[in-house]
């Protein structure tokens, strides 16, 4: 794809529309408890500001289903970012119509405004074009920072590229596109995907798709179980998706076919209830228990997929190995994560659980990159073309 960065225009006077994903964690009083997705931003923001642009800044908050919802404002976002960039941010609070285009107009090179929550309007979703139009009309050139929404084609990310001067991404998506691409497309071998997560149905897709591109897929967490009931195995009351067992079976002889390593947990720490407190015990894969069922993959699997990790040149990662949400299904995650950490490799991660985990294991800074998107990760994953990423190929 021929697309532009940000880094290809000359923004010099421009008035520069941004779309970025503001849609941050906050609590019952409103306050905001992790601006990661704001900061993310800011080299693009600062960019344009210091290329003398002014700066308008699209988002969305939550689900308001093209209603006003107050306590979705993007209010509390605009005093944050005016904290974080020592600016004091203009907010407007109706983007479409005559007040936008003057409150727009008015603005000085150095300035940053943040338009209020676009999904208050039924046309964002619905990707309507008049309203695409609109809100284009606001600026000189249209930038997605978004990838977290860059699975959805709507009027902030698809009409809107139809009626802009210029489109480009900013940084925030062109590291999205350029590692993605490095690691899927040009990896340096051996490349290695750790799959985990709850369900084969949700992954399905990405697995069919990855495994003709990697060496070895690792998988865990609860997808493993429909795996291991393929191979003949009793799973207890494991997590199993009994309509997905030939499509297990399928993937398991592709694999064959194809020469690539898929490797399952040997064994599985097995308890009786899904609960921290309830009994628990390591048992080898094919043993569990009827009355038990595997919420962890045990030590002798963390071993072996560790060291096939340390060998690794590559590493995707997407999905917990377990539920790693209760401490006493956790180890196998955040032992994962140090792996992956520890491996001299190019390593990516991506999809909400498995960057909660690095995080909270304090590695984030020892991960080659951490993507910001969840759905539109797996998204690409699977092989899709993103509407946010495809309509900038202009
Ligand atoms: P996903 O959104 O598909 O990546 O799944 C993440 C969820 O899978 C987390 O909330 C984990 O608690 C859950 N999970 C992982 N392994 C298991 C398991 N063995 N049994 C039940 N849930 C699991």
């Amino acid at each position: 794809m021929a697309i532009k960065y940000i880094d290809q225009l000359d923004l010099k006077g421009k008035k520069v529309l941004i779309r970025v994903d503001y849609n941050v964690p906050y609590d019952k009083e409103m306050n905001i408890t992790d601006d990661t997705r704001i900061t993310a931003t800011l080299p693009t923001i600062r960019h344009c500001l210091d290329a003398g642009a002014v700066v308008i800044l699209i988002s969305h908050l939550g689900r308001p289903k093209g209603k006003v919802v107050d306590k979705m404002s993007l209010k509390p976002v605009a005093v944050r970012l005016s904290e974080v960039t020592g600016k004091t941010v203009k907010f407007i609070d109706s983007p479409i119509g005559d007040g936008a285009k003057e409150a727009a107009a008015s603005l000085q090179p150095g300035d940053i405004a943040l338009l209020e929550n676009i999904r208050f309007y039924p046309e964002e979703e619905k990707n309507d074009e008049a309203f695409g139009k609109k809100l284009s009309e606001l600026g000189d050139v249209y930038i997605n920072d978004a990838f977290a929404t860059a699975h959805r084609g709507h009027a902030s990310n698809e009409a809107i590229t139809r009626y802009a001067k210029e489109n480009a991404a900013g940084f925030l998506l062109k590291n999205e596109i350029e590692y993605f691409k490095k690691a899927l497309f040009e990896p340096e071998r051996p490349l290695i995907a750790v799959i985990g997560g709850a369900k084969v149905s949700t992954k399905i897709d990405a697995l069919q798709n990855i495994l003709y591109r990697v060496d070895a897929l690792l998988i865990g967490g609860g997808m493993a179980f429909t795996f291991l009931k393929a191979k003949g195995y009793s799973v207890g009351n494991s997590l199993l998706e009994e309509d997905l067992i030939d499509s297990a079976k399928e993937i398991l002889g592709n694999a064959k076919d194809k020469g690539v390593q898929i490797i399952l947990p040997v064994d599985i720490v097995a308890s009786t209830a899904f609960d921290n407190d309830a009994e628990t015990r390591i048992v080898p894969a094919d043993q569990i228990p009827d009355n038990m069922m595997g919420l962890d993959i045990g030590p002798e699997t963390i071993q072996q997929f560790n060291s096939v990790i340390s060998t690794a040149k590559t590493v995707v990662w997407n999905g917990p190995m377990g539920a790693f949400e209760m401490p006493a299904f956790s180890k196998g995650t955040f032992d994962i994560a140090q792996g992956i950490a520890d491996s001299p490799c190019l390593s990516i991660i991506g999809g909400g659980d498995s960057v909660t985990a690095i995080n909270q294991s304090g590695l984030a800074d020892r991960i080659t990159y951490i993507s910001t998107g969840g759905g539109a990760f797996l998204e690409l994953l699977e092989g899709k073309k993103l509407p946010g990423i495809v309509s900038l190929d202009k």
